[in-house]
């Protein structure tokens, strides 16, 4: 069958690899996709957003399969446009309805999931700016440090962990008042923070059944020993050695089990991923966020480690028969480290030129592309994040050593990298 991936990162060049593996994969297409994804497809130049392309691209070339990578799509509702147009019947999006997407979308929304499902999470209250005087006082008899984050979609961005209760009032007065983030936010939600070690567990489900595709740990700041401002993503690691069977168990009973209840009797119309981001404080988990999607790098990880067949996997969830798959992990451990563009994540300069010495790169490791662009000079930088190397070996700290010799043999002006992906697990 002819398929769809949208996006164009690392974690669509991954889709693109894994996909691409599959007897079932015909044509494979990526819109708009990067200078990796065409080595395993076709990029085609249509906007992640731009449905009514997608739409045409899609009957024009007999596609069956549409793999959704970023949450905007999803947000604004993918799946329901293809869902309600006659034409388009044939096609399945692999990917939530808008109002799934909303366990990402809106933070609000997730935290009155969570409770309505008695999934463990951070206390919480919800504030607009007609109950603007109540949330202040609210703010401050808070306990510190207080996190502080913007309902909707803010790259990121829109989560502020406060140590003062003036920061406090402060980013709560920036971001309902002065709108920082726009409508986005507009509600804003105060949370307790927890103190632990954060995680995330990938899911794949059919709205009432699911299957468990893998684990990881990311290192979100950009500098070595966790430090600096925040990032997409630095590197990744899996399997976790913290996250063994009993901690997996408790994930599974209390978080996942209760979250794909939850859909299901809510009549939410969910095919596709869920990311639970977790924090781990002394072994016990509660969910930090959701995300409707595959993360980046996590994917980079965790479909490497993967062994099942991915179209045969996304086509179970949409013919509910997922209990008929038998999710086989690589026995190795993968780690990925991320090469960023220098200023990254502040400003950076675009169009450096790639070069990669492919006949020195070590064996059992995959170069992902992420902000790459394919030019008449050859493959040049056309982001922050620019590339994701992941390496198999048998710990995740020597898997990491042999990301970091690979990049060795990459060079583009400006590249950084993190030496010290899996450091705490030397
Ligand atoms: P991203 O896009 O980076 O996933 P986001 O904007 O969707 O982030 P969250 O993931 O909810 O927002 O929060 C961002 C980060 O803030 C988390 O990865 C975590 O490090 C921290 N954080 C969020 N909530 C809490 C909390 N209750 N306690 C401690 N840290 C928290």
């Amino acid at each position: 069958m002819n398929i769809l991936i949208i996006g164009s990162g690392g974690r669509e060049h991954a889709f693109a690899w894994k996909l691409q593996q599959s007897t079932l994969c015909g044509q494979l297409f990526i819109a708009p996709g990067n200078a990796g994804t065409s080595e395993h497809g076709t990029n085609v130049n249509i906007g992640v957003n731009d449905f009514e392309a997608q739409k045409q691209f899609c009957l024009d070339n007999n596609i069956a399969l549409v793999v959704v990578g970023p949450e905007e799509p999803l947000v604004k509702g993918i799946y329901d446009f293809f869902k309600k147009d006659p034409a388009l019947q044939h096609i399945k999006v692999f990917g939530p309805s808008a109002e799934g997407a909303q366990l990402e979308g809106s933070k609000a929304f997730s935290k009155k999931f969570m409770q309505r499902h008695n999934v463990p999470t951070a206390a919480y209250a919800e504030f607009t700016a007609d109950n603007l005087e109540e949330g202040k006082a609210y703010l401050k008899q808070h306990s510190l440090p207080v996190v502080l984050k913007a309902d909707g979609l803010a790259a990121g961005k829109g989560v502020v962990i406060a140590t003062t209760h003036e920061e406090a009032l402060a980013t709560f007065d920036e971001m309902i008042v002065h709108k920082q983030f726009g409508e986005a936010s507009a509600k804003v939600v105060v949370e307790e923070f927890l103190q632990g070690i954060e995680v995330s567990v990938f899911v794949v489900t059919d709205g009432a059944d699911y299957k468990i595709i893998g684990h990881a740990k990311d290192y979100k700041r950009i500098g070595e020993g966790d430090t600096g401002l925040n990032t997409g993503g630095m590197g990744c690691v899996s399997p976790v050695p913290f996250m063994d069977a009993a901690f997996m168990q408790k994930v599974e009973e209390r978080i996942i089990k209760p979250t794909v209840q939850g859909l299901h009797k809510e009549n939410i119309d969910y095919t596709g991923f869920i990311f639970f981001g977790l924090m781990n404080t002394n072994g016990e988990p509660f969910v930090i966020e959701y995300n409707s999607r595959m993360g980046d790098p996590e994917t980079e990880v965790v479909l490497p480690r993967l062994k099942n067949d991915l179209v045969e996997l996304l086509l179970a969830a949409h013919n509910h028969t997922l209990h008929n798959i038998n999710i086989e992990a690589d026995a190795r451990s993968c780690s990925t480290v991320v090469a960023v563009s220098g200023g990254y994540p502040g400003d950076y300069e675009k169009g450096k030129l790639i070069v990669i010495a492919n006949d020195k790169l070590p064996a059992n490791t995959i170069i992902f592309h992420a902000g790459t662009k394919q030019t008449a000079e050859g493959v040049v930088t056309n982001g922050g994040r620019v590339l994701a190397v992941s390496s198999y070996s048998d710990s995740i700290v020597q898997a990491a050593n042999q990301s970091r010799k690979a990049l060795e043999q990459v060079q583009f002006e400006g590249m950084f990298f993190r030496r010290d992906i899996g450091y705490e697990f030397e």
